[in-house]
């Protein structure tokens, strides 16, 4: 553990339960909204218009464009029914495709936001807004774009196909693994990503068996609820730096490619980071994370190499130039000839090393 330390709590209030759905008015009714904006992506359209229904005189309408990355063309748009609708606040439902687009609203117009996530990602609990303009996704932190109120309801989750389920629970994952070796990391947040990572992986294998199995559907948000708040707490490495360029530049599907890369990089920085790796251990019960984690994935069936999700190799250069480019924090310092390996390993998907 580390004996210094900076820890500052994120104003978050959380309603969690299966069922809970409906306390979305109440929340509302506690902010002082009158006139909600309702966002979704079109895929969740029906139920977008069930919250609006909830929120009854406290709804404005709903705007079911969301698309993932939060293009500002999307943005314009969106702004532009909140405007016409008169909303003073937005309810997002849905994934990080959503949710981005609200705490865009948050962002450019001061909407508080409620956020209703219906799965793994945990923008939710993070104070990061992302938009993406001519292709180019850029990222920041601002503290008026964290909800200020989240409804974690398992039911909604249940529609969750298993692929989605697997590959959201690794993008959670991931989130508590660089928090274990954070350069920020403080003991509460060490504690709450174990706890958040241990409640993923004892639910995921049973998710794919059983999706619509309600306590393990409960699990698993319950620890991509404590995986977001790490996200939010902490500064992210290697794995984020290499997730926001493949996925940014080379359009990669997000979930995805978080599954592929993250046992490569936790193989890569594993002997830098030992209390990380200890933690890691403990929670897949194996003295190699990694190769537990890559083996997991390989079992329920996640996809393990970026060439099946249409990454070229000829493509490992620029991205190897892209992540160098700017300074970020990691336990072991990348270098481009590991950087290519570490690519070459994704891509191919052989074991990490
Ligand atoms: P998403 O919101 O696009 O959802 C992925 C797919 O799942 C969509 O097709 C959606 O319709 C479907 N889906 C969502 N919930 C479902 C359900 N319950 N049942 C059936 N289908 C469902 O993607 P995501 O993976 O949730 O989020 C990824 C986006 O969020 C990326 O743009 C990423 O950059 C962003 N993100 C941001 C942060 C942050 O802190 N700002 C954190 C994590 C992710």
């Amino acid at each position: 553990m580390r004996d210094e330390f900076v820890y500052e709590a994120q104003p978050m209030r959380v309603v969690f339960g299966a069922g809970r759905l409906p306390a979305v008015a109440d929340e509302a009714r506690r902010l002082g909204l009158s006139r909600a904006l309702v966002v979704s992506t079109p895929g969740h359209e029906k139920l977008a218009l069930r919250v609006a229904d909830l929120l009854g005189e406290r709804a404005a309408g709903v705007f079911a464009g969301a698309r993932m990355h939060v293009p500002t063309p999307i943005v314009a748009a969106a702004r532009e029914a909140a405007a016409r609708l008169g909303a003073d606040g937005c309810v997002a439902v849905g994934g990080g495709s959503a949710i981005g687009l609200a705490k865009a609203l948050a962002l450019r117009d001061g909407l508080p936001v409620i956020a209703v996530p219906t799965t793994y990602a945990g923008s939710e609990m993070t104070p990061v807004w992302g938009l993406t303009e001519d292709g180019v996704k850029r990222t920041g932190r601002d503290p008026a774009v964290l909800p200020r109120a989240v409804v974690y309801d398992p039911d909604l989750t249940l529609t969750l196909p298993p692929a989605l389920s697997v590959t959201s629970g690794f993008n959670a994952l991931a989130h508590a693994a660089e928090a274990l070796y954070a350069p920020d990391l403080s003991p509460i947040v060490a504690l709450m990503a174990e706890a958040g990572a241990r409640a993923l992986i004892e639910s995921l294998p049973r998710l794919v068996e059983a999706p619509a199995d309600p306590p393990a559907r409960s699990r698993a948000l319950y620890g991509a609820w404590l995986c977001g708040a790490v996200l939010g707490a902490t500064t992210m490495s290697l794995h984020h730096k290499l997730c926001h360029v493949l996925g940014g530049t080379f359009d990669l599907p997000h979930a995805e490619v978080h599954t592929v890369v993250l046992p490569h990089v936790l193989a890569y920085n594993a002997a830098a980071a030992p209390d990380a790796t200890a933690a890691l251990s403990r929670v897949l019960g194996s003295p190699d994370p990694a190769t537990a984690l890559w083996d997991l994935a390989r079992a329920l069936g996640a996809p393990t190499s970026l060439a099946s999700l249409g990454l070229r190799e000829s493509a490992i250069p620029e991205i190897v130039s892209q992540v160098l480019a700017t300074p970020y924090a990691n336990p072991r310092p990348p270098t481009a000839p590991d950087l290519t390996d570490l690519l070459t390993h994704a891509h191919q998907g052989t074991a990490p090393a």
